[in-house]
């Protein structure tokens, strides 16, 4: 008998996305409904993959850095991977500054009398204080991630400094860490519905009028996202990592689409986990890097906050010279470092590099409505990037134990 072929978890996904996207253009007159009755169902599942955020990435860096066996492995991996993630950025940032002047000049020139927009906190020192925990319980509770992964780390290397001592705690949190990739598996599969929901919505809510004014600023971050993707992420997985490009983009797919969805590198963490394991990542080292890249790597916040600095920049009738511009490399990459992993982050960590180099920071309430558009290519592009550093250290990893083994 002929066994009934079933559609894979991305083919399902992919169905969804485009069904959602469709739904979506028939509540166009009527968008109210889509946010009372059908945003809600993908916001539990947002919800779903939140609640686990704190203890994925709390469990897996823990066991990542364990079982990664000594500390110098820990600092090998780590210093590469930080390495790593820095590059790309600046590359990113780069490209979303060249494509913004090359555009400037077709930018609509909006209103600027009148705005408003309040910034929170967003100095580069403060940043950098935030990463460090005051208390520990506090840092789970508000799902502050950096901190959290210094929690992660300084228990993994006490971990493996204790010895003999810690192997009781050890098989607890190895056992947690299972627990919890359980969950995750269940949760993912119901990818579909929320990605259907939450599309949906989005199309709704953001339909063609509101894009209107704002489609060129928003297609030139697109080109930039895009470019990063082909150029950037190809190069590294053709020929850094070797996993060939067709099949990197195949198999990162369906965390693509949850990123597009859900506007959110944390929540899709435990799919990025998933698909790039599936394609050969070494789950010692994704489970140290991806949690890693999830709360600081974000290349497609980066190219955002390049693209939206400059337009700001030509609707208030301002030049930025190159120094300025280097100074938003500079700090773009800070706040790409300390933007969270969800929606709608870096849209406040712009008001930083607005402020380094003098603009106005009520020119975010420009742009602020249409932020959503940016951010789903933005967090899709993030967890991307991760992704790619994983199967790239995993690669140089692997060579490394290789190199050992013949010289043993
Ligand atoms: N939503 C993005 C992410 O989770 C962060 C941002 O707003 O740029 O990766």
């Amino acid at each position: 008998m002929k066994e009934k072929k079933k559609l894979s978890l991305p083919a399902w996904i992919l169905i969804a996305l485009v069904a959602g996207i469709l739904a979506g253009l028939c509540f166009l007159k009527n968008p109210d409904f889509t946010t009372e009755y059908i945003k809600p169902f993908g916001t539990i599942y947002i919800n779903l993959l939140k609640f686990l955020v704190v203890p994925v990435v709390l469990t897996s860096i823990i066991s990542g850095v364990v079982s990664l066996g000594d500390v110098r492995r820990v600092g090998a991996i780590g210093w590469k991977t930080i390495v790593y993630y820095l590059a790309t950025t600046v590359v990113a940032i780069v490209i979303g500054l060249i494509l913004a002047n090359i555009f400037k000049g077709v930018f609509p020139v909006l209103q600027v009398s009148g705005l408003e927009y309040e910034a929170k906190s967003s100095k580069v020192m403060d940043v950098i204080v935030n990463i460090f925990p005051s208390n520990m319980w506090g840092s789970y509770v508000d799902a502050n991630m950096l901190q959290v992964i210094v929690i992660a780390l300084f228990i993994g290397v006490a971990i493996l400094l204790a010895g003999e001592q810690a192997k009781p705690f050890n098989s607890f949190i190895e056992s947690a860490y299972a627990v919890v990739m359980k969950i995750m598996t269940m949760i993912i599969s119901i990818t579909p519905i929320g990605v259907f929901c939450l599309m949906c919505n989005v199309v709704a809510v953001n339909g063609p009028q509101i894009v209107g004014s704002l489609l060129l600023v928003i297609l030139v971050a697109y080109a930039g996202y895009i470019l990063h993707f082909l150029i950037t992420y190809g190069i590294s997985a053709q020929f850094l990592s070797k996993v060939g490009f067709g099949r990197f983009v195949k198999g990162i797919w369906p965390a693509m689409v949850v990123a597009f969805t859900t506007t959110s590198s944390a929540a899709t963490l435990p799919v990025t986990i998933e698909c790039s394991n599936d394609m050969g990542a070494d789950p010692e080292i994704s489970s140290f890097v991806l949690p890693l890249g999830a709360t600081i790597n974000m290349d497609g916040t980066a190219i955002y906050q390049g693209v939206a600095a400059i337009f700001i920049a030509t609707c208030y009738g301002v030049n930025l010279t190159l120094g300025q511009m280097a100074m938003i490399v500079l700090t773009a990459t800070l706040a790409s470092i300390g933007t969270a992993g969800a929606p709608g982050a870096g849209m406040i960590m712009l008001a930083m590099v607005l402020e380094s180099v003098g603009l106005p920071v009520e020119g975010i309430a420009l742009i602020a409505g249409v932020d959503k558009l940016f951010d789903m290519g933005r967090t899709t592009l993030n967890i991307v990037g991760d992704s790619t550093c994983a199967l790239y250290m995993s690669k140089l990893d692997k060579a490394r134990s290789e190199k050992k083994a013949v010289k043993a």
